[in-house]
């Protein structure tokens, strides 16, 4: 026999201080002790999810067309894309800066969009990818959070080289803003997924009753 789980016995923790509370029918209510609003599942996670996640597709455009620095170097300096900018730290000989910036620019927001396709996916297809496998996707989702900060991390750098006189000048461009834009949007669709819906779909009766 599956052991009884609190949203069978219709609990819904409180989002704000973690009391254990009866929902109504719908599975939601209000805390008894802080007043917070509380839902079984977050309200629509897989809708704001792909929302969110449709919305980082399209700044990933701007943010890689657009020029996002201008490094001015021996007096010259022309406008450079994250591409480019990689290329251009290649030619200058900064090749372990340039890895973290493909990294950190190109390949962590491009892997969160696919992981969190993929999540969506196959919870709306229940698909036969094990719900551990996308319980450990959703995690990896999570850990690179943070980790969207190192193009922070190499801005400082950056200056850093500017101050040690190898270039004069480095400028933000346009294409730093819609970067800047794609992290706070893929951040905002992993934390609108609501991981849970990934074990409803292991339980007899859970999930499609109300698959929100
Ligand atoms: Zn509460």
């Amino acid at each position: 026999m599956r052991p009884m789980t609190a949203k069978g016995a219709g609990l819904v923790p409180c989002p704000a201080c973690h009391k254990l509370n009866r929902a109504d029918a719908n599975g939601q209510g209000r805390c008894g002790r802080c007043g917070a609003h509380i839902a079984g599942r977050k309200p629509a996670s897989v809708q704001r999810t792909w929302a969110w996640t449709v919305a980082a597709m399209i700044a990933f455009i701007p943010a890689n067309a657009l020029p996002i620095m201008t490094v001015v170097r021996f007096g010259h300096g022309h406008p450079d894309t994250i591409l480019s900018g990689i290329r251009t730290l290649m030619q200058m000989g900064m090749a372990p800066v340039a890895m973290i910036v493909f990294m950190a620019s190109v390949v962590i927001p491009l892997g969160k969009i696919v992981g969190l396709v993929i999540l969506l996916v196959s919870v709306q297809r229940h698909s036969a990818i094990r719900p551990r496998h996308k319980g450990m996707l959703y995690h990896m989702l999570h850990l690179l959070g943070p980790w969207s900060m190192l193009d922070i991390f190499v801005v400082a750098l950056m200056v850093a080289v500017v101050r040690l006189g190898f270039i004069t000048s480095v400028e933000a461009g346009p294409g730093a803003a819609a970067f800047a834009t794609l992290v706070i949007l893929t951040l905002m669709a992993t934390e609108s997924f609501d991981p849970r819906l990934i074990w409803d779909q292991a339980e007899p009766h859970g999930g499609d009753d109300d698959g929100r």
